[in-house]
């Protein structure tokens, strides 16, 4: 909701009314209007060692809330990047300065391309709405997203049927789109994306996805199958309230909404909920950092749908869960640096994916296990899930490697998704060839 929308000044009113009008208008956007990054930019700071990076880790503790790592402090080889209000980068810059660690404004001023972003789905929404289409090639809103949902189930229903899996925090359905092509309880591939809300082209990306599932099913011979085989699920918006949030108020929210009493700060990061390695390195036990926990395993209403019914289905033998963004196709441990016993395989196959994904626009992700290729992350989905038995884990992060980061523009979407599936096809085809 945007309070500014809407609502033209009636002809009968005096001058006076009007400026009174106008003025209740404004206030009411300064009032319901969405955060405004005005000024605000990313920085990227290349950490020489591990001194370095400590100390950035060091800056999430000193400013809570002030810096938002949009990359966070892994290893020296990966660049980190970091959102910084306006009001904070005098501060900010010469902490960098004065340790020697060099940067660079990867993004000048986040608002424009949040403007640019917002005028790019009012144009959309204009087009949709004059030719009753959908666009794949732009971003949606949470209505949108659901009402397509609705006419996607409706016209390809001999293929796709939505399943209600649980309700989030703020008491929002939580769907799930099932591609069957018939016989109970087979065995089947689970796909999320969204988890973090603000990865706007993971949302994009699982849409464009499930339209191609049934537009090449009858053509493409390895889907074909695949389906005749096996069942596949994909969750698109995984964190429906968080998504919410980031259209009317926050374009940079990545938790849920869940509130806890006489806790001010909201949210929990539903990447770190897990059961698996809960509570473990790379994840918070502060209320307000980005990467906070939550007060237990599966607190989140989001979290508990999906074990409730992955595992009372207990069938599932590949598990994806898509983020952006840093172009990575990684698998378990987070939580550990321990090799897990088919590292080998996952490793070839997250090697046989990345080549796939080359070959459709020659975009280069770099792929290993999440700890080794990235940083530690605990209480995260790709382990709870290999540890219940669901040996084809994976975690993809989307484009770019920064330009835009989590601002990717809405003309990327298709390739993207092109290229991401054919990664995706070579993980269902590997489940599908290895049966256990
Ligand atoms: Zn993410």
């Amino acid at each position: 909701m945007q309070g500014t929308q809407g609502g033209g000044i009636g002809p009968g009113l005096s001058p006076v009314d009007r400026r009174t009008l106008l003025f209740c208008n404004f206030i009411l956007a300064v009032a319901w209007g969405q955060v405004n990054f005005t000024g605000d930019q990313v920085l990227r700071v290349l950490a020489k060692n591990e001194k370095q990076l400590s100390l950035l880790r060091d800056l999430e503790i000193q400013k809570p809330q002030k810096v938002d790592f949009w990359r966070g402090p892994a290893r020296p080889s990966l660049p980190v990047d970091m959102r910084v209000p306006f009001s904070e980068l005098p501060s900010v810059k010469a902490y960098l300065k004065s340790h020697g660690l060099a940067y660079s404004v990867m993004i000048k001023d986040i608002q424009v391309l949040l403007d640019e972003e917002r005028d790019a789905m009012a144009r959309s929404r204009r087009l949709e709405r004059s030719t009753n289409g959908f666009s794949y090639s732009s971003y949606h809103t949470l209505e949108e997203i659901y009402n397509w949902i609705d006419n996607f189930v409706a016209e390809h229903s001999n293929l796709v049927s939505k399943i209600h899996i649980g309700k989030s925090f703020e008491n929002r359905s939580i769907l799930v789109l099932k591609f069957s092509t018939g016989g109970p309880n087979r065995t089947a591939i689970w796909i999320d994306t969204g988890i973090h809300s603000r990865e706007w082209i993971t949302h994009a990306t699982g849409i464009w996805i499930s339209q191609k599932i049934v537009n090449a099913y009858s053509k493409d011979h390895v889907l074909k199958k695949v389906l005749n085989t096996m069942d596949i699920f994909i969750e698109i918006v995984t964190n429906p309230d968080g998504f919410a949030f980031t259209h009317s108020m926050n374009r940079l929210w990545r938790k849920n909404k869940s509130i806890q009493p006489g806790i001010v700060c909201v949210g929990v990061d539903l990447n770190r909920n897990w059961r698996t390695g809960f509570g473990g390195n790379g994840s918070n036990k502060n209320p307000c950092s980005e990467t906070y926990r939550g007060p237990a395993p599966e607190s989140e209403p989001e979290v508990a749908a999906i074990v409730a019914f992955i595992t009372g289905h207990g069938n599932f033998k590949a598990m994806i869960s898509i983020h952006s963004y840093s172009q990575m196709v990684m698998y378990p441990y987070g939580h550990s640096l321990e090799p897990v016993p088919n590292h080998k395989e996952l490793f070839e196959l997250a090697k046989d994916a990345v080549k796939a994904l080359y070959k459709v626009h020659g975009m280069e992700y770099i792929f290993g296990s999440i700890s080794t290729t990235l940083y530690s992350a605990s209480g995260i989905t790709v382990d709870w899930a290999y540890d219940s038995g669901i040996k084809y884990a994976f975690s993809f992060e989307l484009r770019d490697t920064g330009q835009y980061g989590f601002l990717l523009p809405a003309s990327q979407i298709v390739p993207t998704a092109e290229e991401t599936w054919m990664a995706l096809r070579t993980i269902m085809k590997h489940t599908l060839n290895h049966p256990y």
